[in-house]
């Protein structure tokens, strides 16, 4: 057979050699610290491929030394990840948050600037604003909707320009799905490269999940993801991954070797499991998702509805991002309810079959409410500029019947109608309490 097969294919087989393994079908959970060596010499032999003293003959594969080196589990899930970003190599992390440190701590050093898009994950943003400091780096930052030019202006304004080290972007930006462009980004981190330093472009993919967007087809150099949302997709797992060329991957992989911050077997056979429905699991969170936005896009007490299927041409730049970078709407739809905190809390209390919690990407629909929970560390002024206020609810929906997500947030959205009925009337009648 000729024709390349899709990954989803793939899925169930890709890497994994059932003659090493009693002739099982599935990958065995490898729970060991050490491997085995043939003899003497072959032991020498895996240490200098590992530790880049020599360079591996041809057909020379890294042998298995220690767990926190390498591990079937862990090798077998990378090299399945590579496929759906049709990436080299990746690296694989027992949180989203080491995946991402480790690429940061690994790129930039003393004195280095990086440039950021906001908003950005929480935990990233801490790292990044006040770890990173603490290390003698600078950081500067862009926001949605800045021109080209606007961005290298905010660089050159620092008067560290020269000093520029990485571009790191997430998009579409939490909760309010705005689009940053991929390839632009790596432009201005092109502007700034010289032919001693080339500039690198990391994304935090983790919103669109390796099936809807593919960032290195666009020019970065770098992928992430918190591997705990759509990869894991089953509220069961924390872990995350990194993948790019060869080159790159083998600097992360290097540092993550004395971090110590690899994913266990156990995290990898897990996550094994969950790649085989991760396409059939998307597909529904994007249909699913398709029509709870309809919904929510025609009732009269939602004020407004953030999904990138409701970009139309009339939103220019950000509808031809979307067009360029994006292969579908994504499963993730924040609303503004009509109302405040008071109307966004009755709402989230109501729910019954969506659970109130945060996280995303899983098989069962999740809701939060950004303002005070996910975001709440953003200060005042940005929420208000980024439009995250007290009456956004945030979705993530799952692989449910859509007919049913629906029906739990028409029967929420009719008891927030309902008490503002009520309070209206208690307000006619002189008390707003009663
Ligand atoms: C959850 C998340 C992270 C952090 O991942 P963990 O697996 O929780 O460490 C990073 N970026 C984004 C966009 C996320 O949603």
């Amino acid at each position: 057979m000729n024709r390349k097969m899709k990954p989803e294919s793939l899925m169930m087989s890709y890497g994994y050699k059932p003659e090493l393994s009693e002739g099982a079908i599935k990958c065995p959970i490898f729970q060991t610290s050490t491997f085995v060596f043939k003899s003497a010499e072959e032991g020498k032999a895996f240490f200098e491929v590992a530790y880049g003293l020599r360079e591996p003959h041809i057909g020379e594969e890294l042998g298995l030394i220690y767990s926190r080196i390498n591990n079937p589990d862990l090798e077998i899930l990378e090299n399945r990840l590579t496929l759906w970003d049709e990436a080299e190599a990746c690296a694989v992390f027992e949180s989203g948050m080491s995946a991402i440190t480790t690429v940061l701590l690994e790129f930039l050093k003393p004195g280095d600037l990086i440039l950021i898009s906001g908003p950005l994950y929480g935990g990233s943003d801490h790292f990044i604003r006040k770890i990173l400091p603490k290390f003698g780096i600078h950081v500067v930052a862009f926001k949605v909707g800045q021109s080209y030019d606007e961005i290298i202006q905010i660089v050159n304004e620092t008067g560290m320009a020269d000093q520029l080290a990485m571009v790191y972007i997430e998009t579409p930006a939490n909760p309010t799905n705005d689009l940053i462009d991929i390839e632009g980004s790596k432009n201005i981190a092109r502007h700034f490269s010289t032919p001693e330093k080339e500039i690198y472009l990391a994304v935090d993919n983790t919103y669109m999940g390796p099936l809807w967007q593919h960032p290195l087809k666009h020019g970065a150099d770098l992928v992430l993801y918190s591997a705990t949302k759509y990869i894991g997709g089953h509220s069961d797992v924390i872990a995350g991954a990194c993948l790019g060329s060869n080159e790159l991957i083998k600097r992360v992989k290097g540092l993550r070797t004395f971090l110590g911050n690899m994913a266990s077997p156990n995290t990898g056979w897990l996550l094994l499991r969950s790649l085989e429905t991760l396409k059939a699991r998307m597909d529904i969170q994007a249909f699913n998702a398709n029509k709870v936005a309809e919904y929510l896009n025609h009732h009269p007490d939602v004020e407004k509805v953030y999904f990138l299927g409701n970009l139309t041409e009339s939103n220019g730049e950000q509808y031809a991002i979307k067009q360029r970078q994006c292969l579908s709407n994504g499963g993730m739809i924040s609303f503004d309810v009509k109302g405040g905190e008071h109307e966004a809390f009755v709402f989230l209390n109501a729910l019954r079959l969506i659970k109130l919690a945060v996280s995303l990407g899983s098989t069962e629909s999740l809701a939060e409410h950004p303002a005070t929970m996910t975001h709440i560390d953003v200060d005042d002024n940005l929420k208000q500029q980024l439009s995250i206020t007290e009456k956004m609810v945030r979705l993530s929906i799952g692989v449910e019947n859509h007919e049913d997500i629906i029906e739990d947030i028409r029967q929420a959205l009719e008891k927030v109608h309902k008490g503002k009925v009520h309070e209206t009337e208690a307000m006619e009648n002189g008390s707003a309490y009663n």
